[in-house]
């Protein structure tokens, strides 16, 4: 089985390097402006966005634009790089299963500069603690604080906070792994208990932005107060800023350990096929017409946003793939409502938002657990059935 890592490492490039790369990823932010400019005026004349080849061919042509000379001196597979990753931010946004925002335009100094180095066996080279860039940058050395392992495809020089890293992107082989657990679980999501896992565990919710949110409104409004652009409306900015930096990791680090504690446990996790960008478009679409239900539905919905749902499910199925278990989705349509005992299907059975009491059989559980034992029962019979159940 093959699969893919990234190892990242601190860049030292001498001033001349760093001199070059930022030309280098000036070039790159352009052609990205450039590229994402033409991309909108497609959609304004009601045409699609570009393909991917159609996008690539417009370097060739900008080249050749008087104006755009200097463009010459540009590496290429950077500026091709850069239009394959606008077409992919494209491609996202436009994946109603992914909460993705439209691409923007890149300015300068955003902590948002980055090249992509393609074909690394052809055009760079790894040595010890330093490698070989293409395009006037020779050697650069960098902090190599572990060794890189597999093949190299290709590599990424990013600015960040005053510092250039560089990741390598590989591809190792490896072993078909076997699962060293062979237990099923459900897990159901919620609002209150960020998970519930069919055994009877669960997970507290995350909240990172509810609990640093008091923080963010506070020193977001000190910022509007501020004089826009001014040094201290700078300073005010640059503070928001790493709190929602700091925000981001908290989930990050906390989606994280909860998947890798159900992934190594569990051989097969069962999880609800929940759409999240449905849910948070539901409840615009309700707005006219059931004025009332859009506060609750809306805060839900942030909450389903800020718990990072999609983003959970994702970390447990790469990590399945890698301790080699598996996830399967299964329908979410009633699953808090079926009795596990009898199979009754009633809304009475869920009394209050917290126990389930079977009408029909008198079975009653913890809400949460009851989902969780369902989407475990769910995700049995979908094996069972031979169905391609394995999450895509
Ligand atoms: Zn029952």
């Amino acid at each position: 089985m093959h699969i893919r890592k990234a190892y990242k490492f601190r860049l030292q490039p001498t001033a001349e390097q760093t001199a070059r790369l930022a030309v280098l990823c000036g070039h790159a932010r352009f052609v990205w402006n450039q590229g994402l400019r033409y991309c909108l005026e497609k959609l304004d004349s009601g045409e699609k966005i570009p393909s991917a080849f159609e996008l690539n061919k417009l370097v060739t042509q900008w080249k050749k634009q008087d104006d755009l000379a200097w463009l010459k001196e540009a590496y290429t597979d950077n500026l091709q790089q850069k239009l394959k990753d606008l077409h992919s931010a494209w491609m996202r946004c436009f994946d109603r299963s992914l909460s993705a925002e439209k691409p923007r335009f890149k300015k300068k100094g955003k902590n948002q500069d980055s090249i992509r180095f393609v074909n690394f066996n052809k055009y760079c080279q790894l040595e010890g603690n330093r490698v070989k860039l293409p395009s006037k940058l020779g050697w650069v050395k960098f902090c190599k604080s572990q060794g890189v392992q597999g093949t190299i495809k290709n590599c990424t020089v990013s600015f960040k906070s005053g510092h250039w890293y560089i990741s390598f992107q590989v591809e190792q082989e490896i072993a078909e792994p076997k699962h060293s657990s062979t237990s099923a679980v459900g897990v159901d999501v919620g609002i209150a208990k960020f998970v519930t896992l069919s055994d009877g565990s669960h997970l507290k919710p995350l909240n990172a932005f509810g609990k640093h949110e008091k923080r963010l409104a506070i020193e977001q409004r000190k910022l509007s107060k501020k004089v826009k652009f001014s040094a201290n409306w700078q300073k005010q900015k640059a503070k928001t800023q790493k709190l929602h930096t700091r925000i981001a990791n908290c989930r990050k680090d906390y989606l994280h350990k909860s998947s890798f504690e159900i992934s190594k446990n569990h051989a097969m996790i069962a999880i609800e096929d929940l759409r999240v960008s449905n849910m948070s478009k539901s409840a615009k679409g309700d707005a006219e017409q059931h004025g009332k239900n859009v506060k609750a539905k809306s805060g839900l919905n942030k909450s389903i946003l800020d718990q990072g749902w999609y983003e959970f499910r994702r970390q447990l199925e790469y990590k399945q793939l890698w301790n080699g278990g598996l996830v399967v989705a299964v329908p979410a349509q009633y699953t808090s409502q079926t009795c596990p005992c009898c199979g009754h299907v009633s809304k009475e059975n869920r009394q209050t938002q917290a126990q389930f009491e079977c009408v029909e059989c008198g079975y009653t559980n913890n809400a949460d657990i009851v989902g969780a034992l369902n989407i475990l029962e769910r995700g049995h019979r979908l094996l069972a059935c031979g169905e391609s159940a394995l999450a895509a």
